[in-house]
């Protein structure tokens, strides 16, 4: 017997029924990046799995657990990027558009890869879009980063479901520092501490403060504050990202225990979290990397940079009821010819209106069929407008507009006005 086909655990198709959601998100993002001068980057799927490797960092979760790592018929090892900044980094640099200290301002879009536990907001193949600029160090530029996303958040009506948690990490001496106070703290407490926490504290401790265990998180309490032990440029810098997110009413919580998942951050860390997801209530995350184009054999570079997963915001979305009615309907006018000469004049007739009226959205009927059935068949289409085309139609050369949605009655429309009708009621409607 055979087996039926399936899609891998954790990588969904999005139905039909749900791509409008997607476009309109998408959409909605593209165009306001546009508005603020970035520009879209496409990077392939697959990389050498060294990449990864480099740059986010031998002993973190994705690296350690997380990636789908193969060998190709050359025997090299490839791996599905689990996240955009390192293949963004490596294009950078690939193609020289950091040098000079030349400012770059990109975004990307599309599937990452992670093997996870797959639940409600945590896939296997999920999506992001990415920002990631260059060569600006200040903190001008990571407030720009937040304001663009609270102006996100209110053109899509979750701005009041939204929270910002921000920390600073500091440079990597400062935070190499903070870690010595933090090993040696917790290794006086390693008896009270959770089995993960203590692996942790051994690879990647800042990690611990990350730890979702009531009793190792008791003991963090007293544990050293990062805070206490920032640089004085990292302090002045985080000082000048609170003092523009105060100048722009952006209300933030400063989390100091927010220290994320990857290696490669430095100074400013920030998380958008909503509590209306549950567990997975992180929406977008990102911060600086002052670090890591030098760290994958470039110049030194500031970047700074943030993901946003878009399967969670579609899900929060859909829980705040903030889909927008017009996104569904799909179809504005559906044609029904009947017989032969209909159809021919029909397809000439769809075709001259699809140049006429940008924007409209037409469905001609396929497989002839009798009234009844093309009928139906117009109504499940979701469009507003039936266009009728029998014999009688033909030789007075009109067409039967017929409203299906109940707003008003069916009308004929002489085929040299419908160009005009058609953009007035529907396109503009
Ligand atoms: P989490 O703590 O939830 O695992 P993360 O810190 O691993 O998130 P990032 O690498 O910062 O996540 O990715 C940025 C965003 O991408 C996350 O905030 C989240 O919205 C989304 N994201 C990350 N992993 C997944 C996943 N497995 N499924 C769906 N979305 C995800
Ligand atoms: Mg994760």
């Amino acid at each position: 017997m055979s087996k039926t086909l399936q899609a891998i655990r954790g990588m969904n198709d999005i139905l039909p029924e749900q791509t409008p959601l997607w476009r309109y998100f998408e959409g909605t993002v593209a165009g306001l990046l546009d508005g603020y001068g970035y520009r879209q980057i496409r990077m392939p799927i697959v990389e050498f799995t060294d990449l990864f490797k480099r740059s986010i960092g031998e002993v973190t979760d994705i690296v350690e657990k997380e990636m789908y790592t193969f060998e190709d018929r050359n025997g090299d090892s490839l791996t599905l990027r689990p996240e955009g900044t390192a293949a963004c980094v490596r294009a950078v640099l690939e193609h020289g558009l950091s040098g000079g200290g030349q400012v770059q301002k990109l975004w990307y879009m599309g599937p990452m890869f992670r093997h996870e536990r797959p639940q409600k907001g945590r896939y296997r193949q999920f999506h992001q879009i990415g920002l990631e600029v260059f060569n600006l160090d200040g903190p001008d530029i990571d407030a720009e980063l937040i304001v663009l996303t609270w102006r996100l958040w209110k053109l899509l009506g979750i701005r009041d479901a939204v929270t910002l948690e921000l920390n600073s990490l500091g440079t990597s001496e400062a935070r190499g520092r903070y870690r010595e106070a933090l090993v040696e703290f917790l290794t006086a407490h390693l008896d009270q501490i959770d089995e993960d926490s203590q692996r942790r504290l051994k690879t990647n401790p800042l990690r611990v403060l990350d730890t979702k265990h009531p009793e190792t998180q008791a003991v963090l309490v007293n544990a050293p504050k990062l805070a206490d032990y920032l640089d004085e440029e990292s302090r002045v810098h985080f000082e000048g990202l609170k003092a523009r997110l105060d100048a722009a009413g952006i209300p933030y919580v400063i989390n100091p225990k927010l220290v994320r998942g990857l290696d490669y951050y430095s100074k400013t860390v920030f998380e958008w979290v909503t509590d209306k997801l549950g567990a997975q209530g992180t929406v977008c995350a990102g911060g600086r990397y002052d670090g890591l184009v030098e760290q994958m054999g470039g110049k030194p570079t500031p970047g700074v940079g943030f993901a946003m997963g878009i399967e969670r915001l579609i899900l929060l979305l859909e829980t705040l009821e903030q889909v927008p009615e017009s996104i569904a309907r799909q179809v504005d006018v559906y044609l029904c010819a009947f017989g032969e000469q209909a159809e021919l004049a029909g397809l000439t007739l769809a075709e001259r209106l699809r140049d006429q009226v940008p924007g409209l959205r037409l469905m001609v009927n396929a497989g002839a069929g009798s009234f009844k059935s093309q009928f139906k068949k117009a109504d499940k289409s979701g469009a507003l407008y039936a266009l009728i085309l029998g014999d009688d139609e033909l030789a007075q050369q009109v067409v039967g507009f017929k409203p299906l949605r109940g707003q008003g009655e069916q009308q004929n429309i002489a085929w040299s006005a419908l160009a005009d009708h058609l953009a007035t009621c529907v396109v503009q409607g």
